[in-house]
């Protein structure tokens, strides 16, 4: 396993505002180079093979890419579960790269020719809170999704009776028409496409095929979750037409701001207020985490945005190894309001101390004095 993933742009060797051509192209002469078929036995060019087409799924798809460049890796990768159906997080679909690109080098593209068209992606936007992103938590979701119709399987015609194949086009679902020397084909217009025309359609869903309909999908967040993270369910968006394969559901994470908490990272900072006579004094100071209040030292003369670290007491990393640290920033306040008591006090403790009292402050002045004087 590869623990610090390498930058995506300098795997595929180009700069941080290169157009997808330029991405596409360096993926190209990349690819052929490493591809398993020239390199066979070969387990480094297997591997940067690999990292190659992780980098190139997400920095060739414009939404990936921006998460990539707000987020990072963490933005784009990450472990996770997800009960009941294919769960990844939106990394290297590599047989879609392969056909993709590879179908025309290599002279492979037999994936193409099915008929029925892939179902639509679908996006929900989930907002969970700060501890539920930091320890994970399992949500129900309730999503309306077009799905196959029940009536008549999908296709659109009233039970009992049948699609019937389209005459303008005999079913191809695309006609030829001739510009110039050339024969092009275009969606038959009788039948959009189809092939087929519903004389009879089924009352249910109106000769779509496909109705509407609520569910309810339970979905793992995984612990380490931030803003912006996208989850991917792999075909569980909607149903695709004529037996073609379903979209997939991309579920966005929006993360609620915590009173008391922020996030770094995998850190965890949390500013806490103490006077100036416990940061000179030293004291000990109970601090909240995310798993309740530990106690904590704070050494006399602390100056004001000291920061002490509790180790381990951060969010766990998405990818499932490590934890980042709770980061304590004191904020030492002074008195804006005294008394006469403590006024008179506070004089008499600046006569007693006189230029020890500061001590930064004395060797700051001691400069101005040799640059002035
Ligand atoms: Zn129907
Ligand atoms: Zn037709």
């Amino acid at each position: 396993m590869i623990l610090s993933k390498r930058d995506y742009y300098e795997i595929l060797g180009v700069n941080r505002n290169a157009s997808e051509t330029e991405i596409k192209k360096a993926y190209r002469r990349l690819a052929i180079q490493y591809h398993p078929d020239k390199n066979p036995g070969d387990k480094t060019a297997e591997d940067k093979f690999k990292e190659l087409s992780e980098a190139y799924a997400v920095l060739s798809d414009s939404q990936k890419r921006a998460t990539y460049d707000q987020f990072g890796h963490a933005g784009v990768n990450g472990g996770g579960g997800f009960s009941g159906g294919g769960f990844d997080f939106g990394g290297a679909p590599f047989e879609d790269i392969f056909g993709d690109i590879f179908g025309d080098i290599f002279g492979g593209g037999s994936r193409r020719g099915s008929r029925g068209q892939r179902g639509d992606d679908l996006r929900y936007n989930l907002t969970i809170s700060f501890e539920e992103a930091a320890f994970g938590t399992e949500k129900k979701l309730q999503l309306p999704r077009k799905q196959n119709c029940e009536t008549c399987h999908g296709s659109g015609a009233r039970p009992g009776t049948d699609a019937q194949t389209c005459s303008t086009c005999r079913g191809a679902g695309q006609v030829r028409y001739q510009q110039g020397f050339f024969t092009m084909t275009r969606p038959c217009p009788d039948c959009r496409g189809e092939g087929k025309i519903i004389k009879d359609p089924c009352p249910d869903c109106r000769g779509t095929g496909q109705v509407r309909k609520k569910r309810s999908l339970s979905l793992r967040v995984p612990a380490g979750v931030e803003n912006g993270t996208r989850l991917k369910l792999n075909g569980e968006g909607e149903a695709g037409s004529q037996g073609g394969p379903p979209g997939d559901l991309y579920v966005v994470i929006s993360v609620e701001e915590h009173p008391i908490f922020q996030r770094d990272g995998q850190n965890v900072i949390c500013e806490i207020p103490i006077s100036f006579v416990q940061a000179t004094l030293g004291c000990d100071l109970e601090v909240p985490t995310l798993e309740g209040k530990v106690n904590m030292k704070v050494p006399a003369g602390t100056q004001s945005g000291k920061v002490l670290k509790l180790s381990g007491k951060g969010i766990v990393s998405l990818q499932g190894y490590g934890r980042g640290d709770q980061l304590v920033v004191l904020k030492v306040e002074v008195p804006t309001k005294l008394n006469s008591r403590q006024r008179e006090l506070l004089e008499e403790f600046a006569r007693e101390s006189g230029e020890d009292i500061h001590p930064q402050g004395k060797g700051f002045f001691d400069k101005v004095k040799e640059l002035f004087d």
